[in-house]
């Protein structure tokens, strides 16, 4: 078994720069070997490309239904951001851990191999223990969807999932969904000086943002609110726009890149209808196509069953449910394998995807504190 602490491993994690764009195949090569050694059973789950990996990890009865740490193994981009230390040499400083991934969230995943490492040392579980690595969360939960459909035949449905987001170590029951579109808008070219003889694409693509703002307008006036959000209603966003040449030919493509975040009670098509009934009305509605790019579910766990409770258990009975702002892989989970999964992990999702990205010491020590009261649990 590795002598290395949670601190010490994830010095090793960090030192992967496992960007979103890159291979995070050293990582997981990394991680197997030191969960087999301690003889663990490792499954593998590669990308079309062989160049990353998912990586399941069980330890225990094969024939019941245990707990499944979740966490993904990518990071978002350092690159022009300004950093005072290097992103990817962790450094400790005022009790804190500053590295790219500290926070988002390879300190979950240090605590969680040590968590299985001390697994194997003991003499019997009386429930399995899972550990799930996935690739390309940060660009919309890509990577772990090649997974769950093998979870479901390698594992007994787990009792609980939780994904190890940062939540300061409090208990997420939800989550928003999230869908992201293109908007393509196509024109005619033609000459600036005969403007009104041509479609431009630009005044199309600017009839689908004001679709997507009167339809933001409409949800915000209700009904459907969820008041557990910051924002409590879904939200509708455009966040990136590309058209035109030149000044003098009139454009003819201009794209446009939105989003919808639903709440559980709203769900994208509905929102999809309002901005394409609006679009419809408009002499632009023949010169604008749309194309979905990605989506995953939301997360709605009920605050009422079983796990939650016993997660509290596990942490402080105290600790306060909430709902967060971002999403996780853990609506997918949900889908996939009807267990309860809570989002619940060290560190602050505050300083994720920031430059000087760290977690506090004292995270990391909740975290391992945790995991200890989960294993005297899962002992027989
Ligand atoms: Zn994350």
């Amino acid at each position: 078994m590795s002598n290395l602490s949670s601190i010490q491993l994830l010095k090793k994690l960090v030192a992967f720069d496992t960007t979103s764009y890159k291979s995070n195949l050293e990582l997981i090569m990394f991680v197997k070997n030191l969960l087999e050694s301690a003889g663990i059973s490792i499954t593998l789950n590669f990308n079309p490309e062989q160049t990353k990996a998912n990586l399941l990890a069980s330890i225990g009865p094969k024939d019941q239904a245990g707990i499944l740490l979740s966490g993904h193994t990518d990071v978002v981009p350092v690159e022009g951001q300004a950093w005072s230390t290097e992103p990817f040499h962790a450094v400790i400083k005022d009790d804190k851990i500053f590295g790219r991934g500290t926070a988002d969230m390879k300190g979950f995943i240090a605590c969680a191999i040590q968590a299985m490492l001390k697994a194997a040392q003991m003499p019997e579980l009386a429930k399995p223990l899972h550990l799930c690595l996935s690739y390309d969360e940060e660009i919309g939960c890509i990577g772990v969807r090649g997974i769950l459909g093998l979870l479901s035949e390698l594992i007994i449905q787990p009792e609980l999932c939780v994904i190890g987001e940062p939540t300061s170590m409090n208990i997420a029951t939800g989550h928003k969904g999230k869908a992201v579109f293109k908007a393509i808008c196509r024109g005619q070219e033609g000459h600036s000086a005969l403007a009104p003889l041509y479609v431009n694409a630009i005044y199309c693509a600017q009839n689908v943002v004001e679709a997507i703002t009167t339809t933001q307008k409409q949800i915000a006036e209700g009904p459907i609110v969820d008041m557990d959000y910051d924002v409590p209603y879904t939200t509708v966003h455009v966040g990136k726009i590309q058209g035109g040449k030149a000044l003098n030919i009139v454009p003819n493509e201009c794209v446009l890149d939105y989003e919808i975040r639903n709440v559980a009670e709203q769900d994208t098509e509905s929102v999809q209808a309002k901005i394409f009934e609006y679009i419809e009305q408009s002499p632009y509605a023949k010169f604008v196509s749309f194309q979905e790019i990605n989506q995953y579910p939301g997360l709605n766990t009920s605050t009422t069953i079983q796990a939650v409770k016993f997660l509290q258990n596990l942490l402080d009975p105290a600790t306060a449910l909430q709902k967060i702002s971002f999403g996780t892989e853990g609506g997918l989970f949900h889908q996939q394998l009807n267990s309860a999964v809570l989002v619940c992990g060290p560190g602050s999702i505050q300083v994720a995807h920031k430059p000087d990205e760290y977690i506090e010491i004292s995270q990391m020590q909740q975290c391992d504190a945790f995991f200890e009261r989960l294993l005297s649990h899962i002992k027989r």
